[in-house]
């Protein structure tokens, strides 16, 4: 527009066609247009806007120097771009400007010089642009920008602007959280940080332009993938479409996480699977087993003598001496297999794949070796045996429940068995466990209703008969089933814990009857009390057998208490101070069943003991077995050679009786002389 106008009729009044378009023109136009001859500065042409925003009209502004039109403060401000234009330039700037009304405008003039035809220059053409609107929207971009920025770097949540996944931005936050660098950054592909696992879920989430949150994870400069939390938000910016995801690290949220997940699935003390996910776990491994046709085994482990570690020693001790047998049960088996602890002193292995059931078998004997060896703790020396019942998937059972509820009716086999042994399930044994059950309750009530009765066995002299002693032993009078033996019940009662309150009633009973009939004029002899293993553990054992004499009013030499080889044989123990301690109390010590345990001379030696008892299996098959008499002959000459008496039990023959007064031994007892008999059947030889 400034190259046509003719500046030299716009001085003109408007006459003539050509004159009334140029100014319909000048003045349809949104901006400010003036012509400023070079000569004098004056105003030759302006149209309506430029002469009303200056405070005059199109006509009166005419001939007016540039000083006059625009006023002396505006002056001030353009005089060097004038200047600049009448050396022949253009000029351009942007200036702000206050109204007469008070509003502020941004205004963007243009100063262009006006040349003849190949000549000198004649005027200046003026073309200001009201760019209010236009810079404030600028602005707005621009402060909201740098609101932003100032936002996402302030914050420790990462954020990622990227258009179609390019990345076009990162706060510093998400530079921290990646360990990469703005550069390392951007024009990259988000995608490119996103671990393969997750990459199809940011797909979805961009694709279908969801504004949820969801769980993804990034990877770090360094390799590792850092769990995060993504939010994504579309963002339309000039007409493009950009997406912009806040990026949250949850690593803490996801190990707090795992941490309770891990507390809900294991147990607090020993870190193992707890039962409901050791069976969680089963039902896998077993639907594996299904398709693979392979076998699973299980094996439920129950420690004999724990209660008593917990009741000595107390809780703590307990709970150290478990997390020990954890440890030994877990580094047994492999990886692949569960050590699950089911409460208590109750372990459950899952052997994931056997190839038979031998396999079984050989983990069931090295668990038994492992949990048997002693263990240090708070400077005792603890040993508990374990019982384990075994069961078989496929055969014993479908279900990890039945299969868990088989192995454990064969580990109480395996304790009723003896203990420290382990037992395969059979079939027979689901009733069998349904009858201990009965059988347990039955005994507990038996304790408190004291269906218990001794029966005593007279011990004579061999070379003489005289009375030496009576053995007592305990019966069960059951309410329906008449006397029950104590094969039947001991050991038992040892594995539930039971067994305590039958032998303090034992002893109680047979120290009470023996001061009794030493009171009608009986023989002054002792009455031998038998003490199972488990009861020698007892921490306050002494105490008890003092308090029970005391009690009885019997003397200490009249009770002889005898102990299995099982007892002597247990160096974990305090065993040699309670037998010093027993001996110090003037109570007779006796070893029964011998011969049948671990015999070491070593151990004889050691130990204050007054009698060994030759186990009836070797009196058995005298005089016609000879390694039987043999090793009769060699007890007999070995408990001479340590100055110990010695009994032979279960002798029911002439032949026998003969034969053993032969190799010199001392006492004996059995069906030849006498059965166990009651208390009123006992007075006949103790001749009352
Ligand atoms: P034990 O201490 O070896 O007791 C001797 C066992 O041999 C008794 O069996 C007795 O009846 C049996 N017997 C005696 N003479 C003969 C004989 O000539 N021939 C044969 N074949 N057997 C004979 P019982 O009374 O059934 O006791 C079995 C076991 O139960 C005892 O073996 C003992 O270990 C245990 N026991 C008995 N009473 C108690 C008790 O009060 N406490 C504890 N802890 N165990 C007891
Ligand atoms: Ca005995
Ligand atoms: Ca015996």
């Amino acid at each position: 527009m400034a190259d046509t106008p003719e500046p030299a009729s716009f001085g003109k009044p408007p006459g003539g066609a050509r004159e009334s378009m140029l100014r319909l023109i000048a003045d349809a136009v949104p901006a400010l247009i003036a012509y400023f001859e070079v000569e004098g500065q004056r105003c030759q042409f302006a149209n309506r806007r430029y002469a009303e925003y200056n405070g005059w009209t199109p006509e009166t502004i005419i001939g007016k120097t540039v000083r006059e039109a625009i006023g002396e403060a505006a002056w001030v401000l353009i005089q060097p771009y004038i200047e600049e234009v009448l050396r022949g330039r253009t000029a351009k700037y942007v200036r702000e400007q206050t109204l007469p009304n008070g509003e502020l405008r941004v205004i963007e003039v243009n100063l262009l010089p006006h040349f003849e035809e190949g000549g000198p220059q004649i005027g200046t053409f003026v073309l200001i642009n009201d760019i209010t609107h236009h810079s404030r929207a600028e602005r707005e971009i621009r402060d909201s920008e740098e609101r932003m920025r100032k936002l996402a770097d302030a914050t420790d949540e990462g954020i990622v602007f990227h258009k179609d996944t390019l990345i076009t931005d990162v706060n510093g936050a998400l530079q921290r959280l990646s360990g990469y660098s703005l550069a390392e950054m951007v024009g990259r592909k988000t995608l490119e940080f996103v671990p393969d696992a997750w990459k199809q879920t940011v797909i979805d989430y961009i694709q279908a332009g969801r504004e949820d949150p969801y769980e993804a994870a990034i990877i770090h400069k360094d390799g590792r993938e850092i769990p995060v939390e993504m939010v994504g938000k579309t963002m339309p910016v000039n007409g493009e479409t950009y997406r912009l995801a806040v990026v949250r690290d949850i690593t803490q949220r996801k190990e707090a996480q795992s941490r309770i997940e891990f507390m809900a699935h294991h147990d607090a003390l020993t870190q193992l699977p707890n039962r409901e996910y050791m069976r969680e776990r089963l039902e896998k491994i077993l639907a594996l087993a299904r398709r693979r046709k392979s076998a699973t085994a299980i094996l439920f482990i129950d420690l004999d003598n724990f209660k008593t570690v917990n009741d000595s020693l107390g809780h703590h001790a307990g709970d150290q001496l478990l997390r020990e047998i954890a440890k030994r049960i877990s580094s047994t088996v492999r990886d692949a297999d569960i050590v699950s602890r089911l409460g208590g002193d109750e372990f459950l292995v899952v052997l994931s794949d056997v190839a038979s059931r031998t396999d079984a078998a050989i983990v069931a004997a090295k668990l038994l070796e492992v949990v048997n060896m002693s263990v240090q703790i708070e400077g005792h020396k603890l040993s508990v045996s374990p019982s384990i019942g075994i069961s078989v998937y496929p055969g014993d059972g479908e279900t990890a429940d039945e299969l868990i509820r088989h192995a454990d009716a064969a580990m109480y086999h395996a304790k009723d068995s003896g203990r420290s042994n382990y037992q395969f399930f059979v079939p027979a044994m689901s009733a069998r466990a349904f009858e201990a059950l009965n059988k347990e309750s039955q005994l507990r009530e038996a304790i408190a209703a004291g269906q218990f009765v001794l029966h005593y066995q007279p011990q004579l002299r061999l070379s003489d008969g005289a009375l030496v002693g009576v053995e007592a032993l305990v019966r069960w009078q059951h309410p329906q089933r008449g006397l029950v033996g104590p094969d039947e019940f001991i050991a038992f009662a040892e594995a539930r814990g039971l067994i305590a309150a039958i032998g303090r009633w034992v002893l109680q009973e047979a120290c009470r009857q023996m001061k009794a009939w030493h009171e009608e004029g009986g023989p002054q002899v002792p009455v031998a009390v038998n003490l199972s293993a488990v009861e020698f553990k007892q921490g306050d054992l002494v105490h008890e057998i003092a308090g029970v004499l005391a009690a009885s009013g019997l003397a200490a030499q009249h009770l002889e208490i005898e102990l299995t080889e099982s007892v002597l044989m247990d160096h974990a123990g305090h065993t040699l101070q309670t037998l010093q301690a027993l001996k110090a109390l003037g109570v007779r010590l006796s070893v029964d069943d011998f011969g049948t345990g671990y015999s070491s001379l070593a151990y004889l030696k050691r130990y204050p003991i007054d009698k060994l008892k030759i186990d009836r299996s070797f009196v058995r098959d005298i005089p016609g077995g000879s390694d039987d008499v043999a090793i009769a002959t060699a007890i007999i000459q070995m408990a001479r050679s340590l100055q110990l008496h010695t009994v032979a039990e279960g002798v029911e023959t002439q032949e026998q009786l003969d034969t053993l007064r032969k190799l010199g031994c001392d006492h004996f007892q059995g069906y030849l002389v006498s059965r166990p008999v009651d208390a009123a059947g006992a007075r006949a030889w103790l001749k009352l």
